[in-house]
């Protein structure tokens, strides 16, 4: 990553490098036992650990449940992991996820979220729900930059050769013939939540070997069509092709479409991205939601689970008969006594790439360099460079003019130990990564831009790479550990609004029966 000298020299915008609390990691490294005072502890049914959309799910359930003796501890001041968001002028802003595809009719509970937030209109004669249409992405949806010029759609038709247009047909026929694949069972190859896929030998192989072997297996030598392959696992799993498994290469582009030869499913978007979401489960819930509360020590004992949280200099203890732990499970170790020797599996497994996220405040919008340039739209992608491109916040409100708020995603994929190189970039350095590189599309961003304040996720999503999802690893990871559930959406070993609810409400659903209670440990 080079830093652009030239930039320098230029008007330079404020901002800062915002959130995540690195301290905790150290702390946690130590070893250290934590005493509480003796009157410093409370007592609660369930606790659950990380505030994620997976610890909301879970909370959210276990409200809706009429359970309401529970407490949500998160270590950070605002609530939400990945999926916060930020509130600004004129509208909201995502500090990672920004959207969710509508779900397909099977996924019930999910669907009930999405009608108690008032985002739907009832059922199709199929039993499909109808979102309301300002919730869904409005046009133009995303548009590609390449060689000086902004093209509708993701996929770069312009300038495509025949071979081009008969290897991306070919792929799409590929693609249809796995969305239609189903095993003895009736399951679908690929489906969302991961747990509804099927595990017969034909699809789980595919995990074996690595997205660009199947395209390369497959006979796929197109550019465009490579880029278009490695930009979407760069998007979903913050890997490049060659490090995504194959399984999770095509999960991305069949486990969205209802059936052979349709659209995948339409995006359901805010400003503020699934920051909306987090509001909404944080509104239900927010009576039993601890913030800056860092859990320290889950102590699994005969009668229970002691929870240990450190609150500024303070320490503070819940005795609890469950918890729900919905931290990323490769913490585990660190947190829960006696896991590290005793853990079913190996948490190790579950590794965990880097991003950074810049929002960046912008005066007005960038003036188009061509007349006939396709116009400004909510994804906006930069094929010439590593980042994803950016996000236009103000997008679905329909504000087409004025000040707005840019998204920039950044994986740190493309070099070795990107999570190291993150932590030792400055705020000016990374501020003039995003700012170059916006800028090849956009020379006056410089001129537009007043703040740019900088995100960096040291672990922002589990990372699947070849031989991870069907190793085996997952399944052992979800059964509970001496009344500990596990609930986050690495269990999924994708990163996924959908799946961070499915294991939040799975795990709640478990705690509630107690059917699993001291299964194991
Ligand atoms: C840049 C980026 C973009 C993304 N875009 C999308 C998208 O558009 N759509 C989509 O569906 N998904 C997207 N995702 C993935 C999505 O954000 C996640 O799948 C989902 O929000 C994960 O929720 P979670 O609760 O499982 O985990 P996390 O978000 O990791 O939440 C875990 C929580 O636990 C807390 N915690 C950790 N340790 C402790 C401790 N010791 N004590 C207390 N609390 C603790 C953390 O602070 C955090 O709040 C994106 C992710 C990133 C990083």
């Amino acid at each position: 990553m080079a830093a652009c000298r030239e930039a320098a020299s230029r008007n330079f915008p404020d901002g800062e490098i915002v959130g995540q609390n690195v301290e905790l990691g150290h702390l946690l490294r130590e070893g250290r036992s934590f005493e509480v005072p003796s009157d410093n502890w409370q007592t609660v049914k369930v606790a659950i650990v990380g505030g994620g959309v997976a610890g909301l799910a879970a909370a959210w359930k276990l409200s809706k449940d009429t359970v309401n003796d529970f407490v949500l501890l998160e270590l950070e001041k605002e609530i939400g992991g990945t999926s916060r968001s930020g509130t600004g002028t004129p509208v909201g802003y995502p500090w990672g996820a920004h959207y969710l595809p509508v779900p397909f009719r099977e996924n019930a509970e999910l669907i009930s979220l999405l009608d108690e937030m008032s985002l739907t209109e009832g059922r199709n004669a199929d039993g499909d729900v109808i979102i309301a249409e300002q919730f869904l992405c409005r046009e133009p949806e995303e548009r590609v930059f390449y060689k000086g010029r902004w093209y509708d759609g993701l996929y770069l038709n312009a300038g495509a050769s025949e071979d081009d247009k008969r290897q991306f047909a070919e792929f799409q026929r590929q693609i249809d013939r796995w969305v239609g694949w189903r095993d003895s069972k009736g399951r679908r190859a690929f489906v969302v939540p991961v747990a509804g896929c099927s595990d017969d030998v034909e699809v789980t192989s595919l995990d074996k070997i690595s997205f660009a072997e199947w395209l390369r297996q497959n006979g796929f030598t197109s550019e465009r069509l490579i880029w278009y392959c490695d930009y979407a696992c760069r998007d979903d799993y913050g890997l490049k092709l060659d490090q995504a498994s194959a399984w999770v290469g095509l999960f991305y582009f069949c486990s969205r479409v209802r059936k052979s030869g349709d659209e995948s499913q339409a995006f359901i978007t805010f400003p503020e991205g699934n920051g909306r979401f987090v509001n909404h489960l944080l509104e239900r819930v927010k009576e039993n939601v601890k913030k800056s509360h860092a859990v320290v020590s889950v102590i699994p004992s005969d009668s229970g689970v002691d929870v240990v949280c450190k609150v500024g200099d303070e320490l503070r203890g819940f005795h609890c008969n469950s918890v729900i732990y919905a931290s990323p499970v490769f913490t585990a170790p660190y947190v829960i006594r006696g896991f590290a020797d005793a853990a079913p599996f190996a948490p190790a497994e579950f590794q965990h790439n880097a991003w950074f996220v810049a929002n960046l405040f912008l005066k007005d919008r960038p003036k188009p360099r061509f007349a006939r340039d396709f116009p400004l739209a909510w994804d906006n992608v930069l094929y010439e460079s590593p980042s994803l491109g950016y996000v236009n916040a103000t997008h679905q409100k329909g504000i087409d003019y004025g000040p707005t708020i840019l998204t920039y995603y950044y994986p740190m994929c493309h070099e070795p130990d990107g999570r190291t190189k993150l932590f030792n970039y400055s705020w000016r350095d990374l501020a003039e990564v995003c700012l170059t590189d916006i800028g090849r599309a956009h020379t006056d961003i410089y001129e537009l831009c007043e703040r740019v304040d900088i995100m960096r996720w040291g672990h922002a999503m589990i990372s699947p790479r070849p031989n991870f999802i069907w190793s085996g690893v997952r399944e052992k990871a979800m059964q509970p550990w001496r009344n500990i559930h596990f609930a986050h959406t690495d269990l999924s070993g994708i990163a996924l609004f959908e799946e961070a609810f499915y294991h939040g409400s799975r795990a709640s659903a478990e705690v509630l029966t107690a059917k699993t209670q001291r299964r194991r440990g």
